[in-house]
């Protein structure tokens, strides 16, 4: 009896030896992810308008968003994910009026501070005053998007810092 667990035991070893391993050399190698995945957030800035809309969408409080109004529009100063408390569900994404926000492929928030874990999207300072017609200029010269809206090119021209932290870049808060 003894004998027939061990021959069983070998055969599932040199079995198991052969067959393709699923391991990879994390972090260094990343695994690939589906193409809907429900990673970190990510807000186009160009595009919000501070509705607030996927906050209210958002059913445990995850988003704090801090908005000045700036001539007639809002101007979003700042926007965090409480990543601690999200679900991922993908609420907030399906609010959003204007397509500015998304999920992104990152996975690794973790943090090593808890006070650490809260992603922030945004953080600037708002103008004094709104800025109109600087931007078509500038945007004609780089020639890749047909957009001829002066309406988005309001928030841009102030903040190019803040447009880093928005596409994701949190130097102090990503994951080691
Ligand atoms: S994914 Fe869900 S839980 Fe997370 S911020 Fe969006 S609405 Fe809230
Ligand atoms: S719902 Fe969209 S447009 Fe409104 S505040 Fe959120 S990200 Fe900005």
């Amino acid at each position: 009896m003894f004998g027939k667990g061990l021959v069983k035991g070998l055969v599932i070893t040199w079995k198991e030896f052969w067959t393709p391993k699923v391991t990879i050399q994390y972090p260094e190698e990343q695994p690939p992810v589906p193409e809907r995945f429900h990673g970190r957030l990510s807000i186009e800035v160009d595009k919000c308008i501070a509705c607030g809309m996927c906050v209210n969408a958002c059913p445990n409080k995850v988003i704090e968003l801090k908005k000045q109004k700036v001539g007639k529009k809002q101007f979003l100063t700042d926007y965090v994910q409480n990543v601690q408390y999200c679900l991922f569900c993908g609420l907030c994404v399906e609010a959003c009026p204007k397509d500015a926000l998304h999920f992104t492929a990152i996975f690794n928030m973790n943090q090593y501070f808890y006070d650490n874990l809260p992603v922030v999207l945004v953080q600037r300072e708002a103008p004094a005053e709104p800025v109109e017609k600087e931007e078509p200029a500038a945007k004609a010269g780089s020639g890749d998007k047909v957009k001829p809206k002066p309406k988005a090119k309001v928030d841009k021209s102030v903040p190019a810092a803040a447009s880093e932290v928005a596409a994701g870049k949190a130097p102090d808060k990503e994951g080691q």
